[in-house]
């Protein structure tokens, strides 16, 4: 009896962000040669946002209704879904409506809300940081997981370490001072009175 192998050439075709998504347990390595767990994804997204739109018709930050701006945030993020329980990935546990910008900046570890809905700016010169105090969660325990949303902001703890406090680019650890020093765009702006991380 032969076997034969096909390799398929599409394999190590650059990643598009839906795809790069690097689960163990949605492909292995990330990559997918058929497309299909690019459709999963999506479709598994598409449903995610549906169900999370039902449940906050507006962002929870800013009481945005407009359905066009409205984005499902994951809380546990998924390109560290190997931490948390696969049937969370896609869970209304793990997900809030956020207006774009806010979900881009919650994802950038800008800020966090812990689980009585304070929230915590991380990057102080945050366009929001004197705006917005507080997000609405629900009061009856359906909301978010506690243990998804620790993930969550232990994460953004770790990343605040990699990145220039100024600007919020990601500098890594050990480029972080020679950025501050050299490259930092945002450091001429910095007014000696600015309360910033360290
Ligand atoms: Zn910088």
């Amino acid at each position: 009896m032969i076997f034969v192998l096909f390799v398929d050439a599409t394999a190590h075709t650059p990643q598009t962000s839906l795809s790069s998504i690097s689960c163990k347990s949605q492909s292995i390595s990330g990559r997918c040669s058929t497309g299909r767990h690019v459709d999963r994804n999506k479709r598994a997204q598409q449903k995610f946002r549906k169900r999370l739109l039902k449940k906050y018709p507006s962002c929870i930050a800013t009481g945005e209704t407009e359905t066009e701006l409205l984005r499902a945030a994951h809380i546990a993020p998924l390109e560290k879904c190997e931490l948390f329980k696969r049937e969370d990935h896609y869970s209304e546990k793990n997900g809030v409506i956020l207006r774009n910008d806010l979900e881009n900046d919650y994802d950038r570890h800008m800020w966090i809300f812990d689980p009585s809905g304070k929230v915590t700016v991380l990057f102080q010169r945050w366009i929001h940081r004197n705006t917005i105090a507080s997000v609405n969660l629900p009061s009856n325990g359906t909301g978010p997981a506690n243990d998804l949303i620790a993930l969550h902001n232990n994460l953004a703890f770790e990343a605040v370490k990699h990145h220039c406090p100024h600007c919020w680019k990601y500098v890594g650890e050990v480029n972080r001072d020679d950025h501050e020093r050299g490259s930092c765009e945002a450091i001429d702006n910095i007014g000696e009175d600015d309360d910033l991380l360290e």
